[in-house]
């Protein structure tokens, strides 16, 4: 090579560089991610940049220590650098016209990587691994069954991430496509260079409620974020727990914390759960003569506990006494009962226990009376409402008291439904075709109360859930998936049954356990706003249109 020749390359990377850095705009963005509650940085958490002038989106993740930072340039250049720590995950958008569903994914490792797409049962339909450099890619999902929700899943090294896909009928048939090279890593913008952009910077993590921040961007820019547990910020309400019973029989305590049982007041504030109903339950077997004056023995119990614990709990009859009590730190109880023989087939009794707070009537236990027939009856298919029950219906409506179902016989159940005008619930009860016993519900008693505005409270007890096998969070998801599936998101509850069944699931030991439910569903593709819908706001739904 001459000199000349040097020269002439030297002086063309000069001008080549010159002009790139003549066009060349560079602006750093940086910042934190903490826990809102222990302050503590948040390891992992996305954080999206979104460019206001044209939309782009630029990403980055926090370090163990909570920080972020991205560096954008405005030249236009590529700058393939700028590529998450591990893998990013897009979300895709269906397209009617083309029923096949793209999967764009980001690569920043090198490594192998498997995508899997499921059903809501979490059954896996098909799946697909590959070794994969650093870079953007996609994979074509093409339409399998009828339209619906699946999840697609990549997994690399030890990182999981799930996403809701919607589904189009129409497509191939043919399942997942190879995994190809997508786009280059550019994403660079281009902006006039005498344009001041502004962006909306968003920090998300897996059981955080998002936040969101619009900034200027000059040269230099810091945007901190504080993220609130999705668990903490929802309204959690358990549809059914018995604990009164022990509070009445064996003087349990419910202001202590205890090492056995489900429940007291410091399990349920660990729990999150801000509003919980407590069940008047009398056992028909040892006290169906005095079942009233017995009732009444819990109402009684529990106003003691609410007095021995004033600071911790009241008790609630509206939602706006829940919101009240839950503005001061206390946790709401709503009084229940479970059992039509407690009225002793006389309307004023049940306007007493009206009176005294009673705002859902599970119409029967396993034992019918003579004006409704129980699930476990024999003459549960035939066996309806008396016109003495039908009373009963038509009173608990004008006091504005909630219809439960669970344990209720088939026949009676359509009675109910022909007789009342509001929605009604099953407060504690499963999926039969998930596990065939008859404390769970058929398919079309799910759409029937869907139908009605009601919801579905998915017990927790492993005999209910399952016939065999080790039941663990999983599989009370399952069963949420199947009502999901079948009659969409809004009629889907939590009805725990602590303290009224024997053993529980994995991970579900005990009603301070609840927070790990939150992440699970959230693990399993839930959105934030999907899992605040099954922690409480679709019964605060019906709560709120019944009990006013
Ligand atoms: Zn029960």
């Amino acid at each position: 090579m001459t000199l000349r020749t040097t020269a002439t390359i030297a002086l063309l990377m000069l001008l080549i560089c010159s002009i790139t850095f003549s066009h060349a705009q560079q602006t750093r963005i940086y910042g934190t991610v903490l826990d809102q509650t222990t302050g503590m940085a948040l390891d992992s958490a996305l954080v999206n940049i979104r460019v206001t002038e044209n939309g782009q989106n630029f990403f980055a993740f926090t370090n163990s220590s909570g920080q972020w930072e991205y560096t954008l340039q405005f030249s236009g250049v590529a700058d393939r650098e700028q590529v998450p720590t591990s893998f990013l995950l897009r979300q895709n958008y269906p397209n009617p016209f083309n029923p096949s569903t793209r999967i764009p994914f980001t690569i920043a490792r090198a490594g192998e990587v498997t995508i899997s797409v499921y059903n809501v049962l979490g059954q896996e339909l098909d799946s697909r691994r590959a070794f994969v450099t650093p870079g953007n890619y996609f994979i074509d999902w093409n339409s399998r069954g009828g339209s619906g929700v699946l999840f697609y899943s990549i997994e690399m090294e030890n990182e999981r991430h799930t996403r809701k896909m919607l589904q189009l009928d129409g497509g191939k048939s043919s399942g997942l496509g190879q995994i190809l090279r997508g786009a280059s890593g550019a994403e660079a913008m281009s902006l006039a260079k005498t344009d001041a952009p502004t962006a909306v910077v968003t920090a998300s993590k897996l059981g955080y409620e998002p936040d969101s921040s619009a900034t200027d961007l000059g040269e230099d820019n810091q945007v901190d974020f504080q993220l609130e547990l999705l668990h903490t910020k929802a309204f959690v309400v358990d549809l059914h727990n018995d604990v009164l019973e022990k509070v009445v029989d064996r003087g349990y305590q419910l202001g202590v914390r205890h090492s056995y049982n489900h429940s007291d007041i410091p399990r349920f504030f660990e729990g999150g759960v801000d509003a919980q109903m407590f069940v008047v339950w009398v056992n028909p077997n040892a006290y169906l003569s005095i079942s009233y004056q017995k009732a009444l023995q819990f109402f009684d119990a529990f106003d003691n506990q609410v007095a021995l614990n004033s600071t911790k709990i009241a008790q609630a009859r509206t939602t706006d006494d829940i919101f009240q009590i839950n503005a001061q730190n206390k946790l709401a109880g709503v009084l229940v009962v479970e059992g039509g023989h407690v009225i002793e087939n006389d309307l004023e009794k049940l306007k007493e226990l009206y009176r005294r707070g009673m705002r859902y009537l599970t119409i029967t236990w396993n034992n019918s009376t003579n004006w409704a027939t129980s699930a476990e009856d024999s003459r549960s298919t035939t066996r309806g409402l008396s016109d003495f029950g039908k009373q009963v219906i038509r009173m608990l409506d004008s006091l504005g008291v909630i219809i439960d179902v669970s344990h209720v016989g088939i026949k009676t159940i359509e009675d109910i439904l022909a007789t009342t005008q509001y929605p009604i619930i099953a407060s504690h009860s499963g999926v039969r075709a998930l596990r065939n016993h008859y404390r769970n519900l058929y398919d079309n008693q799910i759409v029937a109360i869907a139908n009605s505005g009601g919801v579905i409270g998915v017990v927790f007890y492993p005999y209910f859930l399952a016939s065999s096998g080790t039941t663990t969070i999983n599989t009370v998801i399952k069963h949420i998936d199947y009502i999901v599936n079948l009659v969409g998101i809004d009629h889907v509850a939590i009805g725990s049954d602590y303290d009224g069944i024997g053993s529980t699931p994995v991970g579900l030991e005990d009603v301070s356990k609840l927070p790990d439910l939150t992440l699970a569903l959230l693990k399993h593709g839930y959105s934030n706003a999907e899992v605040k819908k099954i922690l409480g706001e679709n019964f605060l739904r019906v709560f709120q249109q019944v009990c006013q």
